[in-house]
């Protein structure tokens, strides 16, 4: 059994009984020395030496942890579970496909059925605009990374050779590999890290409530950043930009819509100096707003797109980008000039995880997976938003079935908790008491939960998060 539980409280509160199943016989240590795993974005998080939280199993929009204590998810794995955890056709698609033939590669003109199959699907249910091609990669990340190699070949083929820097905005999240790090624009996944890469650049946030300027209306505050975009893109000579990435809502970040008219008068700036769109709907995509793609609910005509997370339901990993058919064509024609497009992973287009996201795409259709969000959503966004007059919340935002909150002194942006008393972390721990799950980013807390929910479980999340933050007022009033 575990031993030397060094605050044996805040591990049973989170119900682990004193003799807990895991099996681990020497371990002497718990928490981040406890185990033999370098847990990714753990080390130096806040409750690191907490004995973790062993997930054995789930059902629907529930998990359940090794000594059967139930959660429901509020932040569906991590943004990705659209479906819930027991979806049985997502395991027939999975286990029919690993029976018939659980592995083949994409490589040099060979493939497979589902991987084919697949990439007409998306192209077909993406409507924004026309898409060209597929391309498949296992992660968000990977998929970042191909957009940047990508672009780079297409600029190389379009004779361009300097046209090469990305633009990302500050807040956003689009990976952790080096490039994907590199783009996003969280300082934790800079720093130590030797990174952003100098050929990323980092634009404003457009997060109205906390950056605008007194008396300034959303619609200025978006001609404010696009007119900063443009001044960037001067500054850099536009020669040398070649593309701009951004999420439709921004996710990780703290949940960030974007202000009005701000997709409208960005899209015009990118468009005047000939810059590239990428949209990062690995959140976003196949219904979480209420539409089918995040492009749809903002009107937004990217070049190119990112996908994963629901594509399969996190079943299975795999992420694609979506190609326009310009970009397509100029990779097809011109690769026999520059040399044949080298890249490329070997289970790019996995057939398990293509079957598995078929049948994910078959449901969402099949169920209507939008008009059920629509109908669920409001509830919800008003549930939750019902809470905004809390003394310790600044402000509750979101749309569809994604929401963040985010706590501070006084209402105000400029007036933040002390970071010592861990705001965030006591609301997560109180959710994780009462039984939910949730993100927590130092003083942000983000819900994003699976996309089946039912009206009940849609009030189970409202009264869990009214209940521990009534709690967190309270720890806050003693803490002052
Ligand atoms: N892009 C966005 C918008 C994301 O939210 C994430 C992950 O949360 C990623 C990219 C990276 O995806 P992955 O963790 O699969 O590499």
């Amino acid at each position: 059994s575990w031993h030397g539980l060094h605050s044996f409280s805040e591990a049973s509160a989170r119900g682990f009984s004193s003799e807990p199943s895991l099996q681990a016989d020497s371990t002497e240590e718990i928490g981040f020395k406890g185990h033999g795993m370098l847990a990714p974005f753990t080390a130096g998080w806040q409750s690191t030496d907490v004995h973790p939280l062993v997930i054995d199993r789930s059902e629907g929009a529930y998990v359940y942890d090794i000594n059967g204590k139930k959660y429901i998810d509020a932040l569906a794995g991590l943004w990705c579970t659209a479906l819930g955890g027991s979806e049985p056709r997502l395991v027939k698609a999975a286990t029919e496909q690993l029976n018939k033939l659980p592995f083949y590669h994409s490589f040099w003109n060979r493939t497979t059925k589902p991987s084919l199959d697949l990439a007409n699907d998306v192209l077909n249910m993406f409507t924004a605009r026309e898409m060209g091609k597929v391309f498949f990669a296992n992660s968000g990340s990977e998929a970042n990374d191909s957009q940047v190699k990508l672009v780079w070949y297409y600029n190389n083929a379009m004779g361009r050779p300097d046209k090469k820097k990305f633009i990302a905005r500050s807040k956003s999240y689009h990976g952790s590999t080096l490039i994907s790090a590199s783009l996003s624009g969280l300082p934790a996944l800079h720093q130590k890290f030797d990174l952003p890469a100098p050929f990323v650049l980092h634009t404003d946030c457009p997060h109205y409530w906390r950056f605008h300027l007194p008396d300034e209306t959303e619609e200025e505050f978006s001609t404010r950043l696009a007119n900063n975009l443009e001044n960037l893109i001067l500054k850099e000579g536009p020669e040398t930009i070649a593309a701009f990435i951004a999420e439709p809502v921004m996710g990780a970040g703290g949940v960030i819509l974007p202000p009005k008219t701000y997709f409208e008068k960005i899209q015009a700036v990118l468009k005047k100096y000939d810059v590239l769109l990428i949209a990062d709907e690995v959140i976003t995509a196949f219904g979480r707003l209420g539409t089918m793609f995040g492009c749809d609910m903002y009107n937004i005509q990217p070049d190119l797109v990112s996908i994963a997370k629901a594509l399969s339901s996190a079943y299975m990993p795999i992420a694609a980008i979506l190609v326009s058919p310009e970009i397509a064509d100029v990779v097809h024609s011109q690769s026999s000039k520059l040399g044949s497009f080298a890249h490329g992973f070997t289970y790019s287009g996995h057939p398990v995880a293509c079957a598995v996201a078929i049948e994910a795409l078959k449901i969402y259709k099949e169920r209507n997976i939008t008009e059920h969000v629509n109908t669920i959503a409001p509830r919800f966004q008003e549930g939750i938003k019902a809470f905004s007059g809390s003394p310790i919340v600044g402000e509750i935002r979101g749309l569809g079935l994604i929401l963040g909150t985010e706590f501070v002194d006084n209402k105000s942006p400029n007036d933040p908790f002390p970071a010592e008393w861990g705001v965030g972390s006591i609301f997560g721990a109180e959710c994780e008491k009462r039984g939910m799950l949730i993100r927590v980013a130092g003083d942000n807390i983000m819900l994003s939960p699976p996309l089946i929910m039912t009206p009940d479980e849609v009030e189970e999340i409202v009264s869990k998060y009214g209940g521990a933050l009534k709690a967190t007022e309270e720890r806050i009033e003693e803490l002052k």
